[in-house]
């Protein structure tokens, strides 16, 4: 075992990787961006392909030795294209905020101007947070969702219009809704502009058709691999033959230096996995779950925002109930849920303390959760919230979830 090659080397990080998977092990997972990769992709993540330099593409690389990463990469691009169906794919970027940066080096120039959605609606910091590269880069114009939690896409078009970006952002880290790829690309056609989607939190969704795909309509889509899809912590840029070779360019030598290759090895694998009908069921099955956790809580007096989930995330809305997000996120960690506080829209409260918790179903289907454990899981949070249940109690309950649902034989 892995664990015990390190132990002999560097008992202190060996006794807290041993406490991270007990953690991972006995806690429900309900953090919408995180997720349980598979032990083929771990094994790869941590073999002998970090020893390899390779700047460059595939058969075009400035080291020497590449022949066996070279059919690696080309895998990953492979299985990328195939699964996603698009013309190209980039699989180097080491994050999602990577696979953006390098889609806005390539597609704008300093001070050019920028469309995406605000970070306390739902976005995400690399569209163009004033905090970001991408807000202290650019000039960014943002959109927002409406009280119901939906995108304004009239505010978009609006926005549009007025400001003329060059770049317009659909995409999201919070955001329970279907997004509507086709409005939004009409909107850039309309000025002109390009229009990059960035599938970070969906992309298994999209992958497996359980989400409509912005393939036909992107000049780029950015993801992580893993999130929802379930792979390696990393970024992909994929787009339109025309493009090609810029994004290339602007991944490597533009921001990157030589890519993560056994990184991309997990990449591949995970690829192949999203390919299998296993995980066309896993992915319908997160949204199975997101729905009826959505529909349960409601039913236990907890209100979600927009009412409902038809994907894999949701927020949990405490304005009612006179709770701060970051109280309850806290309180749920107490009683084995692991969540994160986050803005609800017009939220009266600052990002540090705010009244909302995003809770997404990915972990929990993977480790085999279904319909009743999310009933479980609706009933613990809301017992949790409005104290119907001891928290000793409630540990209990959702250890005993957890043991029912193991995750890994070893480590
Ligand atoms: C998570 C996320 C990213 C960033 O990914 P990292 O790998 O954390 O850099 C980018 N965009 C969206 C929409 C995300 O949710």
């Amino acid at each position: 075992m892995e664990i015990d090659i390190i132990k002999k080397t560097d008992p202190e990080v060996a006794k807290y990787i041993e406490l991270e998977f007990k953690r991972q092990q006995n806690t429900i997972e309900l953090i919408a961006s995180e997720n349980f990769t598979s032990p083929a992709v771990m094994a790869a993540c941590g073999s002998v392909l970090t020893n390899k330099y390779a700047e460059g593409r595939p058969y075009k690389r400035y080291y020497n030795g590449c022949e066996n990463i070279d059919k690696i990469e080309e895998l990953a691009v492979k299985r990328c294209c195939e699964l996603f169906k698009c013309d190209h794919a980039n699989v180097q970027p080491h994050s999602g905020a990577q696979a953006n940066m390098a889609v806005f080096l390539y597609a704008l120039k300093t001070g050019d101007t920028i469309l995406g959605m605000d970070l306390s609606n739902g976005g995400h910091l690399t569209h163009g947070s004033s905090v970001n590269f991408s807000g202290i880069n650019y000039n960014t114009i943002s959109y927002g969702v409406d009280e119901n939690g939906v995108i304004d896409y009239n505010d978009v078009e609006k926005k549009a219009l007025e400001y003329k970006p060059k770049l317009i952002i659909a995409g999201a880290s919070n955001y329970s809704r279907i997004i509507d790829f086709e409005r939004f690309s009409k909107i850039a056609k309309e000025i002109n502009a390009y229009f990059m989607v960035d599938i970070a939190h969906i992309a298994a969704l999209v992958a497996t058709g359980v989400h409509p795909s912005p393939v036909s309509y992107a000049d780029f889509i950015t993801t992580t691999t893993h999130k929802t899809l379930r792979g390696p912590r990393g970024g992909i840029i994929m787009c339109k033959k025309e493009h090609a070779s810029g994004i290339d360019k602007a991944v490597f030598p533009g921001i990157q230096g030589g890519p993560l290759e056994h990184i991309i090895a997990g990449k591949a694998i995970a690829l192949k996995e999203a390919q299998s009908e296993d995980f066309k069921e896993y992915a319908k099955q997160v949204v199975e779950n997101s729905s009826y956790l959505a529909q349960e809580l409601i039913s236990n007096g907890i209100d979600i925002v927009g009412g409902k989930s038809e994907n894999h995330v949701m927020t949990i809305d405490l304005r009612k109930l006179d709770k701060t997000g970051k109280d309850v996120a806290n309180l749920l960690e107490e009683v084995g849920i692991t969540a994160n506080k986050n803005t609800v829209p017009n939220d009266p409260t600052s990002p540090f303390v705010t009244s909302g918790v995003r809770i997404g179903t990915a972990a929990t289907t993977t480790r085999g959760m279904k319909k009743p454990e999310m009933k479980e899981i609706a009933s613990i949070i809301a017992d949790a919230i409005l104290e119907k249940d001891s928290i000793e109690n409630l540990k209990n309950r959702s250890l005993n979830l957890c043991k029912k649902f193991p995750l890994y034989e070893n480590i």
